[in-house]
């Protein structure tokens, strides 16, 4: 990192003195990195411009969801869900950021059941009453990104499948309720999985959240195993996302090896996974996609 003067125009580019913008921040975060944390870099903190444009580009992505919400039922393909997530983004000027993303082939992650993430929608897959999924949709608007995912449950589902995506709705809550300033990443990982464990399931270690805004995926890693008061220090202007997957069963995934992307349960116990998008705010938080 370049050490500023303090008379010079402040890194974030507010066009302020260092001396009356960051740099008492810059000092803070100095203290805890020298007291052995993990600290976050100045390109991890957004300005309140580009805040602005992820926010338009989350707003797309809710749109996106919410109309999959409105028409998904029994008899709908995964293939049809990817369609409208291709025609929703499209004629709002966006691009499902999936798409071709590392060469995955389909504009929206849909998984059923034990799978556990990374489901590529087909025609082969129709979805029945009792069957839950996820659908993790991801917006690239003018290059700016958002992402988040909802479960949805199909006609009657079994009481012990709707139980696992309530309690893995409350475990995105209670970790969103840890999101501040000056906290640490570790904090929203033990509220997850305690919850998870609380209740008989477990938490995917291999697979977790992410950064996001300026790219689809940036730093931090956020595990959702991870213990209170490890892993990044959370500041005003980080992004990222709360998305743990929990299954009934056991936390053993493994992933497709002929089509290189979709995780499932080794068990095939049934997994859920809710995504929300979180911004850390001067005195909390604020969600911008879900
Ligand atoms: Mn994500």
């Amino acid at each position: 990192m370049k050490l500023l003067g303090r008379n010079e125009p402040c890194w974030c580019g507010s066009g302020k003195k260092y001396k009356t913008c960051h740099f008492d921040f810059d000092n803070k975060c100095n203290l805890y990195r020298l007291g052995g944390h993990e600290v976050p870099n100045h390109a991890m903190i957004k300005t309140p411009e580009q805040i602005e444009k992820i926010r338009e580009s989350a707003a797309i992505n809710i749109a996106v969801l919410d109309y999959v919400a409105a028409n998904i039922k029994a008899g709908v393909t995964t293939e049809l869900i990817d369609q409208w997530v291709y025609d929703e983004t499209t004629r709002r000027g966006a691009i499902p950021a999936p798409l071709n993303f590392e060469g995955f082939p389909k504009s929206v992650c849909t998984s059923v059941n034990e799978e556990v993430c990374h489901g590529i929608p087909s025609p082969d897959v129709v979805l029945k009453d009792g069957d839950i999924i996820n659908v993790d949709v991801s917006t690239n608007y003018h290059g700016y990104y958002s992402d988040s995912s909802r479960m949805f449950c199909i006609g009657e589902v079994s009481p012990e499948k709707k139980k696992l995506v309530e309690v893995t709705k409350e475990a995105v809550m209670l970790g969103l309720e840890q999101v501040k300033p000056w906290g640490f990443i570790g904090d929203v990982g033990q509220a997850v999985h305690d919850h998870a464990k609380k209740n008989g399931y477990s938490v995917v270690r291999e697979i977790g959240g992410h950064g996001v805004g300026l790219e689809f995926h940036e730093e931090p890693w956020v595990s959702f195993i991870a213990k209170k008061g490890t892993e990044m220090l959370m500041v005003p202007g980080m992004m990222f996302t709360i998305e743990p997957m929990i299954n009934m069963g056991r936390a053993d995934i493994y992933e497709d090896e002929e089509n290189g992307w979709t995780i499932r349960t080794d068990d095939k116990s049934p997994s859920a996974q809710w995504e929300i998008q979180v911004l850390v705010t001067e005195d909390g938080h604020e969600v911008l996609a879900y």
